[in-house]
């Protein structure tokens, strides 16, 4: 499976340690040669001027590709525009177009900034006539929590494909067989971009269960068994976290894919391993077949 390419999603950090910890972790991935690096963006652009600063000290000190998350939350559309035009500037050529959640958390109802974009396909289409950006937007297997129905959520992701998208990664999930039944359903309407796994090992059951009833994403009971009784016991949980995300990668690669993007939360140990288990080995160091 040494074929597999790979991205890490990281979030800005706020603190002194938390930067360390984002460098630790941005030098020990660097060197799988990761197809890009993303950099999130805080709830109603809290983030901007760390995400600019992240981005751009990982142009400067690594040769990764790196990509920008950026969303319309509580902004005008000139303010985004420039943001945007400062990426360029800084050499970011990749920005990830995101609507956003309403500052009030999931859940609320979303209201757009009345001078601002309104979903991630305005804010593609607005990217694009400042520059040629690469576009990656984000889609839903089990449907995003405001859409009517699967159908309204495809044609909102097509009408993002239309703006310039040119690859979609998932929210996360772990029900493969939702994944599966959405590829088929979006290569049946016509959409041909890739649509990279979004996967997020669990490490904290119980906070990984609220953001999944927030995001609509199933929490199989094989699950919920395995976590079971490891409330208080953290590095068992870590090494169960990679089995079973080392698990569902492997069986999405037998069905085809190829590119898989970790949501690292900024740590190296455990993506790290994961791609190990994957047989994706840094530079140089490739995986003996003939062993
Ligand atoms: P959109 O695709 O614009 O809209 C989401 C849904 O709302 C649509 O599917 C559609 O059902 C409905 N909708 C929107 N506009 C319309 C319309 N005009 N008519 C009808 N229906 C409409 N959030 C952050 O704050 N920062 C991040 O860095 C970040 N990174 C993310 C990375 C990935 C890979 C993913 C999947 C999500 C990320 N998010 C981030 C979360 C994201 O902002 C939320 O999921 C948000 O609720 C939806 O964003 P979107 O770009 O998918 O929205």
């Amino acid at each position: 499976m040494s074929n597999l390419h790979v991205s890490f999603e990281f979030f800005p950090p706020k603190t002194p340690t938390m930067h360390e910890k984002l460098w630790s972790a941005v030098n020990k991935l660097a060197p799988l040669r990761p197809d890009f690096i993303s950099v999130t963006y805080g709830a109603g652009g809290s983030t901007r001027e760390r995400t600019h600063e992240t981005v751009s000290r990982i142009i400067k000190e690594t040769n990764i590709p790196v990509a920008a998350h950026l969303t319309c939350v509580a902004a005008t559309r000139d303010e985004i525009d420039a943001v945007l035009k400062s990426y360029w500037a800084a050499g970011v050529k990749h920005i990830v177009a995101l609507r956003g959640d309403p500052p009030n958390g999931a859940g609320e109802p979303y209201i757009p900034h009345p001078d601002g974009y309104a979903n991630a396909a305005e804010l593609a289409a607005g990217a694009m006539k400042i520059a040629p950006f690469e576009i990656t937007v984000g889609c839903y297997p089990e449907k995003h929590p405001d859409s009517p129905s699967m159908n309204a959520d495809i044609d909102m992701l097509k009408r993002k494909i239309d703006a310039g998208a040119t690859r979609a990664i998932t929210q996360f999930f772990y029900d493969n067989t939702a994944f599966l039944r959405y590829r088929d359903s979006i290569r049946a309407a016509g959409v041909d971009i890739p649509i990279v796994p979004g996967i997020m090992p669990v490490t904290n059951f119980s906070g990984m269960r609220r953001m999944a009833d927030i995001c609509g994403a199933t929490v199989p009971g094989r699950l919920v068994k395995l976590f079971q009784n490891l409330e208080d016991d953290p590095s068992t949980r870590r090494l169960i976290a990679v089995t079973v995300a080392a698990e569902q990668c492997q069986e999405l690669a037998e069905h085809g894919v190829n590119h898989f993007h970790f949501y690292t939360l900024n740590r190296d140990g455990l993506a790290y391993a994961l791609c190990h288990l994957l047989g994706v080995r840094p530079m140089g160091k490739a995986v003996d077949n003939a062993a």
